[in-house]
């Protein structure tokens, strides 16, 4: 499969499936889910992530906080028990999902 098809214009007209795409930086295939994709075309980001949601997560904490990646916290969904990073500490009372569960339209988040 030719990832550079994925990023082409066809991304906003083609979200009805999931999409299997590789992190640049962990180099790891992570979904790229229907829902997710859709969440994307709604928020007007118009390409397709090139970072798993972990990597993701990571670089987000590292440009946007001035303490630098101390605040990553690596806990376990509460729905699929995958483990995912998070850029604050959890408080132990709400519950914590991934990426794909976040993004799931069928879970019941209780958040
Ligand atoms: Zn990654
Ligand atoms: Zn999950």
């Amino acid at each position: 499969m030719n990832y550079a098809d994925l990023m082409g214009d066809d991304f906003v007209s083609q979200t009805e499936f999931d999409r299997y795409l590789n992190c640049v930086d962990c180099g790891c295939d992570f979904v790229f889910s229907a829902s997710e994709q859709k969440h994307f075309v709604a928020n007007n980001v118009n390409s397709a992530p090139s970072r798993c949601h972990n990597c993701r997560v990571i670089l987000r904490s590292r440009s946007t906080s001035r303490k630098g990646a101390g605040s990553i916290s690596a806990v376990v969904c509460a729905s699929c028990y995958a483990l995912t990073y998070v850029p604050y500490k959890p408080n132990g009372q709400k519950p914590v999902y991934c990426g794909s569960c976040l993004f799931n339209p069928s879970l019941e988040l209780c958040v």
